[in-house]
């Protein structure tokens, strides 16, 4: 098993004194460093400035969101070059949020995840699938669909993730079984080795949906899950750290 992933994602949280946070997770790891890679995805406008906080240190930085094009006419967007630009290493796409707000599908999200990787930035592709799908027995064949049109050639031989994040346990305090994640985790292996051969087999597989303290040792048990994406409980140093030393 490779080293695990665990990558906070502010959302839209985060102003300038949520750096004091990053201090605190930073002194913590430099006491006792991490067995697993360690990534902080803030709000655009903290990048730079948290990636400054972190220099040095083993914490990665990561975008949230990029857009597919490289430069353009594109008001209120970033390009995967300037979060490269800005000190980032890391980009979440697909996230479901942004499927769902603003209408993002599997095309899109491979396009910007081919764009990051063309920055030299390691996507976090999203998957997952509603209450709705899970409910109507269809969670493996939609997350399966989403891997396979989610994921383009071009991340085969890069550093890259998938997260699969239930629509439904994000923000909910709701969790699937670990039975459940060990079957979608699964089910994400084997679209990524049809997709994309064996040269997938290294990347990590994280799982997203109120991950918090008290369940991450065993949610990060199960076999395939490679690491965790971590809403809320990434914003407080105290909250994220035994999510960190759970992996
Ligand atoms: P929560 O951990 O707050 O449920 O959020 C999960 C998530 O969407 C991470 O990308």
């Amino acid at each position: 098993q490779s080293v695990k992933l665990i990558a906070g994602n502010w959302k839209m949280n985060g102003l300038g004194a949520s750096l004091d946070e990053v201090a605190v997770l930073r002194r913590a790891l430099e006491a006792e460093p991490a067995t697993c890679r360690v990534a902080l995805c803030p709000p655009a406008t903290l990048v730079e400035r948290l990636g400054a906080a972190a220099r040095g240190s083993a914490i990665e930085v990561g975008g949230q969101d990029c857009r597919a094009e490289p430069h353009g006419a594109f008001t209120g967007s970033v390009s995967a070059a300037m979060l490269k630009d800005a000190g980032a290493s890391l980009v979440i796409v697909g996230h479901s949020e942004r499927r769902q707000e603003f209408g993002e599908n599997d095309g899109l999200v491979a396009a910007k995840a081919e764009a990051a990787v063309l920055a030299s930035l390691a996507p976090i592709i999203c998957v997952g699938e509603t209450l709705e799908q899970r409910e109507a027995g269809k969670a493996v064949a939609v997350v399966r669909d989403q891997v396979m049109n989610s994921l383009p050639k071009a991340v085969l031989g890069r550093d890259f993730a998938v997260a699969y994040e239930p629509v439904w346990a994000i923000g909910t305090g709701l969790t699937p079984t670990l039975e459940q994640i060990e079957e979608v985790h699964r089910a994400v292996r084997a679209a990524m080795l049809e997709r994309l051969g064996l040269g997938s087999a290294a990347a990590p597989i994280l799982y997203g949906g109120s991950v918090k303290p008290d369940n991450a040792r065993d949610i990060l048990a199960v076999p395939e899950v490679g690491g965790a994406l971590v809403g809320g409980a990434s914003l407080k140093a105290a909250d994220f750290l035994p999510i960190i030393r759970a992996a």
